[in-house]
């Protein structure tokens, strides 16, 4: 087991498959010319299956796919059907932005992934297209539907943008009243050198619950201490979804954290908030390197797991970022 000197223990693990996006999200990825990990430096599907037959044995129950985005990658069917025959009792979850996946829900669905987080910012095509950069709306919410009809869970994720949409509100509202659905919304976080975050575009979780609370009534949902992810849940009166609050600025959760990421070029970050990072690419594939090697290595980085809060409040101040690397490179 990973366990870190605060007492948490590791039991999720964040897995980037690719830095590649085929969308441009201008908050996520700023920087026009980005400089994409060179292929030879990737984590290939061998050396990510060699990582996960580690986790495994060390009490982690489940990984996400993240990315930049996962379904970019070629043949990430493949992989997370090996993944399921080689590590069945992993929770396989998955981080998409949906417009890659119309063609390959049913089969999603007969690998058995339980849930996908789905992000989705607006639900204005014009406003779609200027922070993606593409057309998309349409295909992403159709593909939210076949999800729903197949029976996977469907976390609707929305980055909370003053300025962008904040005016939405009532429409997402209207989404989890209408559809069985988490919309979870998550403060903007200042992540990446260049990153666009400023006070002007933060919109804080209170101002959002407080907006929603005017529209409906909101109901905390009860959630496990242990295991449980960054979201308060609320259901509404009347509302076959539900309504999730990230709040990673305002009221962070940093105690009962239980996640380590995995970055496309085998990086381990034990926060998402610090540029600390290992280099495990280089282990994972040495045949000198040992399965009980590896684990040493997982485990004596885990324990520096730093608290995430702290990092930020020591760099209040001094920098607008929190690290350094893009959100879409670290996998969110
Ligand atoms: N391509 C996939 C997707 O769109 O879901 C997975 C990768 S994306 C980096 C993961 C999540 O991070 C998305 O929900 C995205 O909106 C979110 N994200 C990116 N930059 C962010 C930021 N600065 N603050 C908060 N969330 C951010």
């Amino acid at each position: 087991m990973i366990k870190d000197n605060y007492g948490r223990a590791v039991s999720y693990l964040r897995l980037s498959v690719t830095d590649r996006c085929n969308l441009n999200c201008f908050y996520c990825r700023p920087c026009k010319n980005m400089r994409f990990i060179p292929h030879d430096q990737i984590l290939t599907y061998e050396d990510m299956f060699r990582l996960l037959g580690v986790v495994s044995e060390m009490d982690v129950q489940k990984v996400r796919l993240t990315g930049g985005e996962p379904f970019a990658r070629r043949d990430i069917l493949y992989f997370l059907n090996r993944i399921k025959d080689d590590f069945p009792r992993l929770d396989i979850r998955v981080t998409t932005n949906a417009t890659l996946i119309a063609g390959k829900i049913r089969a999603l669905k007969d690998i058995g992934i339980k849930g996908l987080n789905i992000s989705l910012d607006t639900l204005d095509p014009n406003k779609y297209a200027e922070i993606t950069g593409r057309n998309s709306l349409d295909n992403v919410l159709t593909s939210i539907d076949r999800c729903l009809e197949e029976g996977i869970r469907v976390k609707v994720n929305v980055v909370a943008l003053k300025g962008v949409n904040d005016d939405e509100l009532e429409g997402f509202v209207n989404l989890a009243m209408t559809k069985p659905l988490d919309v979870r919304f998550i403060e903007f976080m200042p992540i990446g050198q260049k990153t666009l975050w400023n006070k002007e575009h933060f919109w804080p979780a209170r101002e959002i619950i407080r907006g929603i609370g005017m529209l409906t009534g909101l109901n905390s949902v009860d959630q496990p201490v242990v295991n449980n992810g960054p979201a308060r849940i609320y259901s509404l009166d009347q509302g076959a979804g539900r309504i999730g609050i990230i709040s990673p600025l305002s009221n962070h959760f940093c105690g009962t954290c239980n996640r380590l990421r995995i970055t496309a070029d085998g990086r381990l970050r034990t926060c998402l908030f610090s540029d600390k990072d290992y280099r495990l690419l280089p282990l994972i594939r040495s045949s000198k390197i040992s399965r009980e090697r590896l684990k040493a290595v997982l485990e004596k980085a885990g324990m520096k797991k730093p608290m995430g809060h702290e990092l930020v409040e020591q760099k209040n101040g001094k920098s607008t970022s929190f690290c350094k690397r893009v959100m879409s490179s670290i996998g969110g």
